[in-house]
């Protein structure tokens, strides 16, 4: 069964849980990672989950912020050393705008050991992305696509599932117009919502190029999404009572199924 695993749901500066990326499998347990999170975190997420970085080939990085790349530093660092005591198979495929590619080989260039380092173009391998490109990732149809952010080049996709469905991942802003073509009628809306449309005034997502629940339910609708999955949320509500009431709020503007994940929650697709 093709699963998806939230290893985190929160926004950059959350500290009671981890930074939104997930993972979707497929049957065999060879999972595709979206995003790193901010750090080493992402590691324990992954033990947390009982996922291995052994059965993760094939990674995408929506942009160059902090708590989107800075996690796939450290995998690349604990697939180097398992590559280096020959306990990976086959090579870690990279895929983001070159871009963020930069990014990441300039900062594991710094910060790790040379013969670590040694792998990149060998065994850890970097596709660079464009707008509208596809590729095949684990059996899978992939199309990529610049969603036109103000605040820093950052890329979504659209992909068919093993199962026919349509699963689309907006990155971490809002909707934008220029999507509607890659992500219509996708049966799962992947999207940030980072506040409650009643706690505009008290966050502010506006200002920092994020939205509301509301807002991302709106979206859901006009797309024709069938579900949205909704992350990438402030860090304040407590974690307990976040579900609750994002659903709530959630219901007068979706008719859809809508989920609000918890970070290591499994959402059978
Ligand atoms: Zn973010």
């Amino acid at each position: 069964m093709e699963q998806l695993t939230m290893l985190g749901t929160g926004a950059a500066m959350v500290t009671n849980m981890y930074n939104t990326c997930f993972t979707i499998s497929r049957e065999d347990g060879e999972l595709f990672l979206v995003d790193g999170g901010g750090g080493n975190g992402l590691l324990r997420q992954l033990e947390l989950a009982h996922l291995s970085p052994l059965n993760i080939h094939n990674v995408f990085i929506s942009h160059n912020h902090s708590d989107h790349l800075l996690g796939i530093v450290w995998l690349v660092r604990a697939i180097a050393q398992h590559i280096r005591k020959d306990r990976y198979l086959g090579c870690l495929h990279i895929y983001a705008h070159q871009k963020s590619l930069d990014a990441v080989k300039t900062i594991c260039g710094i910060v790790m050991q040379p013969r670590l380092q040694a792998f990149f173009g060998d065994k850890i391998i970097l596709h660079p992305i464009e707008n509208g490109a596809q590729t095949i990732i684990l059996d899978r149809e992939f199309t990529f696509f610049d969603i036109q952010s103000v605040k820093e080049l950052q890329h979504g996709f659209t992909c068919r599932l093993l199962n026919g469905k349509k699963l689309s991942f907006l990155g971490d802003e809002p909707f934008h117009e220029c999507e509607r073509q890659y992500v219509e009628n996708s049966d799962y809306l992947l999207q940030e919502a980072y506040c409650l449309y009643s706690e505009v005034e008290l966050y502010r997502p506006y200002t920092k190029h994020h939205g509301t629940v509301v807002d991302s339910c709106r979206n859901a609708d006009s797309l024709n999404a069938k579900a949205t999955i909704l992350f990438h949320t402030e860090g304040k509500t407590p974690i307990e009572l976040r579900q609750k009431r994002y659903l709530q709020e959630a219901r007068a503007a979706f008719s859809g199924m809508v989920y609000v994940p918890n970070d290591l929650d499994v959402i059978s697709l």
